[in-house]
Formats: C-alpha cells, sequence, structure tokens
C-alpha cells in the first residue's frame, strides 16, 4: 500500500512517498515559496534529486506537479497507486483525541480550530483542499499534533487562573508535538518489547518538548497553550513569568503581539547567547570560551532536566529516557550534559555509546537505574502509520 505524508505550512508543502509493505520511503521532497517569487522544488528518489523553479501561485499547482512528477519520474506507474493520504494538522484542539479520516466535517472542526493555530491550520486546510481536488477519490486521514497528549487530565492540562477561560475561552495546555512523541512510545516499547512502560521523551529540536508516558499514553507534557511554553528553545523563550510581558510593553513602548513575538522569535538560544538559534553555533562558542553561549547551554540543560526531574517523580521512576530530534539526535554533548545532572536519580550514561548521531542506540551503562535511548524521531512514518489504519479499518 503506497502512502504519502503530507505537512503543508503556508509557503510550503513537504512531503513523502511510502511503501507501508515494508515502511520504505519511495520519494521525498519539498516545494517551497509557493504563492512567492522564485518557488521551486526538490524531489528525492531511488538515489535521484530533482530541483526545480516553478510557477506555483497556490499549492493546488504544487499539488499537480507533484503527482505529475511522480508519474513522469517512474516513482508510480499510476496515481490508482496511491491508497491514502495524511496530513499533519498542528491542533485538533480537545475535538481529536486521535487521527481521522478527513470529511468536510473533519474540514469544518479544523477550521474552528484557527484561532489556536492562526500561522499552521489554515496552511493545513489548503494542503488538505489542494489534495481533495487533485485526488478525490483517495481517503485522506488527519493526524493532529495535539492528538497524543489528550490522554492528559485535567490535574496536568488546566492552568490555575479562572476556570472561567477554560470554559469559555477554551485555556487549557494541548501541548504540541504529539506525533514524534507517540512514535517515540511506539518505538521504545517495540525496543524493549514491553508495553506498561514509564518513559520520559525528549524531542530536542529547534522547538523543543518533553512529555511524561505511561504505557504509551500521554500524562503531561512541556508546551501548553501554545508551542512556546515549556523547556527554553533555539528562539522561544520556554516558560517566563507572565509579569514580564506588560512590564516590557511599557519599558519598550510595544504592544502585546509585539512582546509575545520577543518571546518566539527572539528568546532562548538566541536569546541569551545574542549570537544564534542554533545549538551548533552555541557548541562553537562554548569551544571558544563565548560566556554567553556558555551560559546559553547551561540554562538550556537546566530547563530540560527541570522537566525530566518533574515528571521522574509524577511518573513515580522511569523505565526509559528518550533522546530524539534535531539536537537529541546530533549533540551528544546536550544528551551528556543532561544525564550528568541526574547522577542523583541513578541515570549513567555509557560515554562511548553516546559518542553517535542519528541512530538508534541504548545509551546507558549496565548499572544505570534508568534505560536512555537515542532514537530517531520520524513524524513522516508515524502520520503514513496513522493513515495505513485509517484507510484499512474503513475499507
Ligand atoms: P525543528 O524543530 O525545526 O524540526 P530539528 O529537529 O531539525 O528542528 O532540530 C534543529 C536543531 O538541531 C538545531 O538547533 C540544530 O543546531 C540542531 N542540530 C542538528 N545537528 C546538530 C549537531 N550535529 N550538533 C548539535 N546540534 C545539532
Amino acid at each position: 500500500m503506497k502512502i504519502i505524508s503530507i505537512n503543508a505550512g503556508s509557503s510550503s508543502l513537504k512531503f513523502k512517498l511510502f511503501e507501508m509493505k515494508d515502511e520504505s520511503v519511495l520519494a521525498s521532497g519539498l516545494f517551497e515559496r509557493i504563492g512567492i517569487e522564485g518557488s521551486n522544488y526538490t524531489i528525492k528518489y531511488d538515489g535521484n534529486k530533482v530541483s526545480e523553479q516553478a510557477e506555483m501561485p497556490t499549492h493546488a499547482e504544487a499539488v499537480s506537479i507533484l503527482l505529475n512528477r511522480l508519474i513522469d519520474l517512474d516513482i508510480i506507474k499510476s496515481l490508482d497507486e496511491i491508497e491514502g493520504i495524511g496530513h499533519r494538522v498542528v491542533t485538533g484542539g480537545e475535538k481529536y483525541k486521535q487521527s481521522v479520516l478527513i470529511d468536510n466535517k473533519v474540514i469544518k472542526d479544523v477550521e474552528d480550530c484557527i484561532e489556536l493555530a492562526p500561522l499552521h491550520n489554515p496552511a493545513n486546510i489548503i494542503g488538505i483542499n489542494a489534495f481533495r481536488k487533485a485526488l478525490p477519490n483517495v481517503k485522506m486521514a488527519a493526524v493532529f499534533d495535539t492528538a497524543f497528549h489528550q490522554t492528559m487530565d485535567p490535574v496536568s492540562y488546566l492552568y490555575p487562573v479562572p476556570y472561567a477561560w477554560y470554559e469559555d475561552h477554551k485555556v487549557r495546555k494541548y501541548g504540541a508535538h504529539g506525533t514524534s512523541h507517540m512514535y517515540i512510545a511506539e518505538a521504545i516499547a517495540k525496543e524493549l518489547k514491553k508495553d506498561n512502560l514509564k518513559v520520559i521523551s525528549c524531542h530536542l529540536g529547534n522547538g523543543g518538548s518533553i512529555s511524561a508516558i505511561k504505557d504509551g499514553k500521554c500524562v503531561d507534557t512541556s508546551m501548553g497553550f501554545t508551542p512556546i511554553a515549556g523547556i527554553m528553545m533555539g528562539t522561544r523563550s520556554g516558560d517566563v513569568d507572565p509579569s514580564i510581558i506588560p512590564y516590557i510593553m511599557v519599558k519598550e513602548t510595544k504592544n502585546a503581539s509585539e512582546v509575545l513575538e520577543d518571546l518566539n522569535k527572539r528568546s532562548g538560544f538566541l536569546g541569551l547567547s545574542g549570537i544564534s538559534s542554533d545549538s551548533r553555533d552555541i557548541e562553537k562558542g562554548i569551544s571558544e570560551g563565548n560566556e554567553r553561549c556558555i551560559l546559553a547551554q547551561e540554562k538550556y540543560v537546566r530547563t530540560i532536566v527541570n522537566y525530566i526531574a518533574q515528571y521522574y517523580v509524577l511518573l513515580g521512576g522511569c523505565d526509559a529516557l528518550v533522546f530524539t530530534a534535531g539536537i537529541g539526535e546530533n549533540s551528544a554533548e546536550t544528551r551528556k550534559r543532561v544525564v550528568e545532572k541526574l547522577a542523583c536519580l541513578g541515570f549513567k550514561m555509557d560515554l562511548k555509546a553516546n559518542d553517535v548521531r542519528g541512530e538508534l542506540r541504548k545509551l546507558s551503562t549496565d548499572d544505570s537505574k534508568s534505560l536512555i535511548y537515542l532514537i530517531p524521531t520520524d513524524e513522516e512514518l508515524m502520520i503514513a502509520r496513522e493513515t495505513v489504519t485509517l484507510v484499512k479499518q474503513n475499507a
């Protein structure tokens, strides 16, 4: 069964075509600058790469080019081979606790959630509509980044604020990166051949979140009402005292959105180091003795360790601590520093094993109280798996 995973942004469209028999990737690619001058795309398949400029005033042209190219590059013989399309949808609010097949009602519900993800959900809908037009008979699934976190109980998802904010305005913790955390939960269960596990999943990328997972279900997660909350990130502050916002509004004559933009785009690694949002630049700065880079890294590690310790207590222990995403998969230094600070909980890293990038590996010593793993995440594959399940259920 061939399935396409789609991640549509406001001016981009990422795709991966899978043969689900063996979960192999037949093709992947990116369409960029849709609706902007200089639109272009790249498709990779079978060791080849095609990169071209093309007129793409809307996502519809990108979809049409993609489908045509799949045929003329001989990646598939006919569009009939595509049996399902899975769409990443950033938020399904409280309505969707799992992935669903897309119909008009689902699209309306995703539209109703726009105010919870004003930048992302509209783009996801544009992607969905473009494929609906191009392939009206193919089943499509919406895979929500928030769905995995819907198993949290009210003690985890409610803020201690006026209850009416939740009832009237939907203010609560929704979390993010749910598809990645779900992938990790499944992957570690498969690796350890055990379902009833206490797992702390650390998705450390440019954005980052940590989830406490029990028996495959999310118990708590560090991102909140929006993805600015939780640990420190590339450009995002993570948790801060909210009274900073009105204070800076007055001091810098800004409005609330402008200050929020500072917290979203000019904070985190970038804000503290003054150099870069990229952890590779921070590591380089540290090797050159840059004090602000040293500080930024210390703060980053502190916020991660704080959440791990919190979730260790919440779960009543931890069978496996898992690192994933850009930094989690590639930065041995970050992993080492985090685990060093967890020594009092009995976590012990095998430093030789930790000298690794982007491959599934056990990183803990045999006498570590909890297992430590690196597991590369694969959100696209998770989307494709969810789509297969729904397509088969509704065949
Ligand atoms: P996004 O949240 O945009 O999906 P990614 O998961 O791709 O982000 O992660 C991007 C982050 O991964 C960047 O901060 C980048 O510096 C970091 N990263 C990638 N490779 C390395 C590496 N070799 N060492 C340290 N950090 C790395």
